[in-house]
C-alpha cells in the first residue's frame, strides 16, 4: 500500500478534520420566500423554520443540548 492510504483525497482530509459530520455548529439564516433555514456542520441536518428562535430551538433539540 502507498502512503496515501489514509485519506483519499484533500476534500477527505479536510472533512476529517472539521469534524467529519460532528454537529459543532447550527446555523439559522432566514429564506426570501419566508421562514428559516436550520442547517447543521454534520450535514446530515437541515429543517425549515417559522421564525429563528424555533430554528435555534430545533437546532439544540438537534445536538441534544437543552441546557440553557
Ligand atoms: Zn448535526
Amino acid at each position: 500500500m502507498s502512503d496515501n492510504v489514509m485519506y483519499d483525497s484533500p476534500t477527505e482530509f479536510l472533512h476529517d478534520v472539521a469534524g467529519a459530520g460532528a454537529c459543532v455548529a447550527q446555523s439559522v439564516i432566514p429564506r426570501d420566500e419566508g421562514g428559516y433555514v436550520c442547517a447543521c456542520s454534520c450535514e446530515r441536518w437541515e429543517v425549515v423554520a417559522t421564525s429563528r428562535e424555533e430554528g435555534l430551538r430545533l437546532a439544540r433539540e438537534h445536538t441534544g443540548s437543552s441546557a440553557e
